[in-house]
């Protein structure tokens, strides 16, 4: 065991409290990381503000990258050392959704993720909980071996940690979601981390055109530099304005806000046997409703896409190389570094369209 400095969620809307925890050391299929950088995720935001919820105390944080300190007496592909992003989803590789490929669906996560011991308690022995089994807010982590990614030297940590949440969550949901085809359309709605993300996902897959939709002008401008060919603002009519710059609805629209009403825009912007994939986490309770004659009528189609809805671990090694190659952009992607010890503030910041992803530096 060691002791770290870990930020802790005490109470739902109250400031994260920075406080020593006891980290266990890893089981056989475990590795102890020293965490360098973590993005900070919406998601994270939903169980700071309580929109989902999730038992106290926790440490939040998940798009993590890090160096390995420790590792499991079973543990044959990592080595203290070797700098590593997370995938956050962790697979037993056996189970059916394993066996064809589709590890963020394991049917035995659950199972896998059961430890003896806590991976965190406070220095009274009480237990603090870890959101998705990660708990990246803490200088150590334990994580599994094959929840792990081993990057080149050329890929920075600070840049690297988007790879396991936001990139492989918006790129992925273009190739293994959606399956999107070159030269089809795409309107992207919400164009944050996760959307920026999907429009350059959509670049990739040879899309013709891509529509960003973001209330946020400036937002809006990042999104070209991603690969966005038009732009159009929330507020207005959003699938009129789709009609008037393309002629016709898109083959392909994904939602990165995660509300009902976005969702209903990505069904109204298609044109007939389109494919609309929900991709952002709402809100705990959150209902769909939406006029039928969409499906039947025009055959059009809803999926929803989560992490990537594929490998995580073989997909980030590809997105890696993409970033290496200058095809996939992340340093654009983040707008501020900041020390571990202003994560509150690195969220309230959040809030603001001038910001993509903001990066805690654990190392400081
Ligand atoms: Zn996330
Ligand atoms: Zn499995």
């Amino acid at each position: 065991m060691i002791s770290t400095e870990a930020a802790v969620l005490t109470a739902v809307n109250e400031p994260l409290e920075f406080t020593e925890i006891v980290v266990d050391d890893p089981e056989p299929h475990e590795v102890r990381l020293a965490v360098s950088n973590v993005g900070l995720c919406h998601s994270d935001l939903h169980y700071m503000t309580g929109t989902v919820s999730a038992d106290l105390p926790v440490v939040v944080g998940h798009e993590v990258a890090g160096v390995v300190e420790s590792v499991g007496s079973a543990v044959t592909t990592l080595r203290p050392g070797d700098r590593v992003v997370g995938a956050l989803t962790p697979s037993c590789g056996l189970c059916r959704n394993c066996q064809v490929g589709h590890s963020t669906q394991c049917q035995r996560v659950t199972q896998i993720r059961q430890r003896p011991r806590p991976a965190f308690q406070l220095l009274d022995g009480r237990v603090v909980h870890r959101l998705g089994d990660v708990g990246a807010f803490s200088r150590h982590t334990l994580m599994r071996e094959n929840s792990l990614v081993k990057v080149a030297d050329e890929v920075g940590l600070h840049v690297g940690c988007l790879l396991s949440c936001c990139i492989i969550t918006g790129v992925g949901a273009v190739f293994r979601g959606a399956e999107v085809r070159p030269g089809s359309t795409v309107a992207v709605i919400g164009c944050g981390g996760v959307g920026s993300a999907i429009i350059q996902g959509a670049r990739l897959a040879g899309a013709s055109a891509i529509v960003a939709v973001d209330l946020d002008d400036a937002r809006l401008a990042a999104a070209k530099t991603y690969g966005a060919t038009h732009v159009v603002n929330g507020a207005a009519d959003v699938a009129a304005e789709i009609q008037n710059l393309l002629g016709d609805g898109v083959d392909y629209s994904f939602e990165a806000v995660g509300s009902a009403r976005t969702a209903a825009t990505a069904l109204e912007v298609l044109r007939p046997t389109g494919t609309a994939c929900l991709v952002g986490i709402a809100p705990d309770g959150t209902d769909l409703t939406l006029p039928a004659w969409n499906f039947f009528f025009s055959e059009k189609r809803l999926v929803g896409s989560y992490m990537g809805s594929g490998q995580a671990q073989e997909d980030i090694a590809q997105f890696a190389r993409l970033y290496q190659q200058g095809r996939l952009l992340l340093d654009e992607m983040v707008s501020d570094v900041i020390p571990f010890r202003d994560i509150d503030k690195g969220f309230e910041a959040m809030k603001s369209g001038e910001v993509t992803r903001i990066v805690a530096d654990l190392t400081v």
